[in-house]
């Protein structure tokens, strides 16, 4: 009886490499400025929906810091305005340009 295999072509490169997560390929990684504005305009997009009153953003913890550190008055500016929570935090285990949003 013969078995019929898969070969896998050791010499083919497709499948041996995958894109880089933190850049998707691109061979750059946006900073911690780009990355805090980008969720500052997300933070502001998600407090135009209706009936929320807490939202709470995780991202890399150096983008949180960015966030708390630098752009304070600003989240502070969109809490007061429409009268919402804004919470920031930080997760270690994300990735650059990775946040997550829960609006409540
Ligand atoms: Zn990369």
């Amino acid at each position: 009886m013969e078995m019929s295999r898969q070969r896998i072509n050791p010499s083919s490169e497709s499948g041996s490499f995958i894109k880089c997560p933190h850049c998707k390929g691109k061979g750059l990684t946006p900073s911690v400025e780009m990355l805090g504005l980008g969720v500052l305009r997300k933070l502001r997009l998600e407090t135009m929906k209706d009936k929320v009153s807490n939202i709470k953003v995780t991202v890399p913890i150096e983008v949180s810091s960015y966030l708390l550190n630098k752009k304070r008055s600003e989240i502070n500016d969109l809490e007061s305005r429409i009268h919402i929570r804004i919470t920031v935090e930080g997760d270690i285990n994300m990735m650059p340009g990775e946040s997550s949003v829960v609006c409540e």
